[in-house]
Order: structure tokens, then sequence, then C-alpha cells
């Protein structure tokens, strides 16, 4: 089977890499377009997220496929994208306490969580002492290495297209596949073969810091307060991300990294530098689901989009679902389906 793929994000790299291993004739094309959200992102799995603890969308289904799906990549294209490490954050009210214990009691959550009396290595860099919440099972794709290792190999074999695709360009070529599939992120809701879908895009930033206190290189752990801060390597930081509703008619968003500025104040009191700022928007769905199908005009043309905030958890396991439907016929899932909504 010969299939397009436009867009070559998380979401478009996942899917060609499951595409090929299952034998189809796979084209990538991409025009590195403005505002991606893969390269702005740190690429974090956290198991338990929000201010009420709770466990993030089938993560104990979805974590063992991204690990073996990451590995398997790690393996073909010798790369470390995979980092396994702790999530900590500031037990720092009462109430946070209590209701941690709360989730700590909890069995299905038994596996993930703890308190721990300190930040480790964290601890002289920050302005909290006291209690933390542990949360183990969070891992790291390193998003930006694995995008450019893949799109090297795609290009060495002659399967990457540097190209924007129009829909008069996708027209014109769909007679040269079996599908078309479009991976384009925001960009997905101004594509005029999938109309009137509950998209609700959101623009953010995160800053990369160099933080200058002695333990910074050997920092694993992530913090997470209000924003996370997770260490990449030699001490620098990703601290975000901020999250704004925007949607394609407004204008392009600035970088506003003022909510971030206020959480360092808050965080650290170790000296560190501004490096740069990252930011992009993300494909956000009205109720957080991905969004897979074909479209109702073109048989022919899917959608492979809708990661939202959670790309690096979501991108395995789906990329294999829409890969066995596109090659197997299989069928997809009411959750995730386009005429769910
Ligand atoms: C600041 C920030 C922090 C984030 N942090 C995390 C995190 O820690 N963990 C996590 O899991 N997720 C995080 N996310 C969310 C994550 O980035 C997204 O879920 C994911 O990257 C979406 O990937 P995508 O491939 O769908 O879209 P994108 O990454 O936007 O990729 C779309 C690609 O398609 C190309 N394209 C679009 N249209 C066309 C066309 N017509 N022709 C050719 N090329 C086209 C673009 O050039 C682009 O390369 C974060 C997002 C942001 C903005």
């Amino acid at each position: 089977m010969r299939i397009l793929v436009v867009g070559q994000g998380i979401a478009g790299t996942a899917l060609a890499w499951a595409l090929l291993r299952r034998g189809a004739h796979v084209h990538v094309a991409d025009a590195d377009l403005p505002h991606p959200a893969s390269t702005a992102a740190a690429g974090l799995i956290n198991p338990v997220t929000g201010k009420f603890y709770v466990k993030t969308w089938r993560y104990d289904e979805f974590f063992p496929v991204a690990r073996r799906f990451y590995a398997e990549i790690e393996a073909a294209l010798g790369i470390r994208i995979w980092s396994e490490a702790r999530v900590l954050r500031p037990l720092d009210t009462p109430k946070a306490a209590n209701d941690w214990d709360a989730r700590c009691g909890d069995p299905a959550y038994a596996r993930l969580l703890g308190v721990c009396a300190d930040a480790g290595l964290w601890q002289p860099m920050l302005t909290y002492n006291g209690l933390w919440g542990e949360t183990r099972g969070a891992a790291r794709v390193d998003f930006p290495q694995l995008l450019s290792a893949f799109r090297a190999h795609l290009a060495r074999q002659g399967l990457f297209l540097f190209q924007k695709i129009m829909p008069e360009e996708a027209l014109r070529v769909a007679a040269d596949y079996d599908a078309v599939v479009f991976c384009e992120g925001w960009r997905g809701a101004l594509n005029p073969f999938f109309p009137n879908l509950p998209w609700r895009l959101t623009a953010g930033e995160a800053l990369l810091i160099r933080l200058k206190a002695p333990g910074a290189p050997s920092l694993r752990d992530v913090l997470k307060k209000n924003l996370l801060f997770i260490p990449l390597s030699d001490g620098l930081v990703w601290v975000g991300a901020t999250y704004r509703h925007w949607s394609p008619t407004d204008p392009v968003p600035a970088p506003n990294t003022a909510a971030i500025e206020e959480e360092l104040a808050c965080v650290l009191r170790a000296p560190f530098e501004r490096v740069s700022v990252a930011s992009g928007i993300r494909p956000t769905v009205r109720d957080r689901r991905p969004l897979l199908g074909s479209s109702a005009q073109r048989s022919e043309f899917f959608m492979f989009n809708g990661l939202g905030t959670k790309g690096a958890l979501l991108a395995p396991y789906w990329a294999e679902h829409m890969a066995q439907h596109l090659l197997k016929g299989s069928a997809l899932s009411p959750e995730v389906r386009l005429d769910r909504i």
C-alpha cells in the first residue's frame, strides 16, 4: 500500500514508523511550517496530573506501548531519546498533603505515588524546604532528536519530501497513493477536507534556562509546582508550559513568558541564565481525545491528529491503531473517531 503522510511532528513520525514497520510504501512531506508543537515540547509523560492528582487517560495501557515503541526506534536509529524520571511536587499546604496522602492509599495509584522528605539534588536550589509528593513511572521523550534523526533516516531512503501539501496539491498527488494521511498538528483546523471538528487550539511557551549551581548537571528528577521544571542536560532546564486558547483567526500569538518568570522567582533560589524561549500551538480538542478517521468528502484522505497536550504518550498507541486501520481495515475506536461529536 502506498501512503503519503503529511506533517512530520510526533504524530507523522509515529504513524510513518508504524506503517514502514508493517511494510507499507510511505512518503513523508513536511515544510517546517511556523508554530509546530513538537519542537517546543518537553516530551514529558506524567502519569498523575492536575490539582486533583488524577491518573492520565489509559496511562497503564499506553505507557508500555510507548516504552516499547520508542525503544524500537532508539535501536533502529542508534539514538537515545527515552529517559525515565520521578516527578516531585511540593506538598506545601495541609490540603495538598492530605489529598496526596489519600491518593497514595488508593490501590490504583499505590505503585506510582509516594512521599519524600526533600527534593534530593534539587533541594539546595529551591526556596521551598518541606515535604514532597513523588510520582514514579514518568518519562521524557527527546522530540527534537527523534524528529531530526527520523527525517535523516527517511531522507537517506528518498522517502522525505520537503514540501507543503496544500489542498490542490493533495488532490493532484492523490492518484499516486492509496491514502493521504494529514498529520498537520494545529493546521488540521484549516484543512478543508475535515471541516467542523471540535478544535480548541492552545498556544503555549516554555523557557530554557541554565542553572548555575554545582549539582545542576546531575539533576534527573522533574519538579512540578504550577509549572514543570524538566532537566535536559548540562544544567539546562525546560520550564513551562503556559496555555492560552488561540484560534487561527486571531493574530499570530506573541510568546508571553510572564507566568514563567513569576514561577521562577517563586521556586528557585539558585542563580540561572535565560537561554531561549520555545513556543508552539497544540492541536487540542474540546473533549481532549485524538482525532482519527477519513474525510467525508474524499475517502482516501485521512486525519491522524488531536494529540493535544500529550503527544509523547498518545502517539505510539494511536499510530499503531491507525496503521492497523489503514493497512488491515480494522475498526477505529469510537473514542477517537472523527464522527464521535
Ligand atoms: C510549549 C509546549 C509544551 C508541550 N509539552 C509537552 C510535553 O511535555 N509532553 C507531551 O506529551 N506533549 C507536550 N506538548 C504537546 C505536544 O507538543 C503535542 O501533543 C504534539 O507535539 C503534537 O504533534 P503533531 O505532530 O500533531 O503536531 P506538530 O508538532 O505541530 O507537527 C505538525 C507538523 O506538520 C507540518 N505540516 C502541517 N501542515 C502541513 C502541510 N500542509 N504540508 C506539509 N507539512 C505540514 C508542520 O510543519 C509540522 O512539522 C507541548 C506543547 C507545547 C506547545
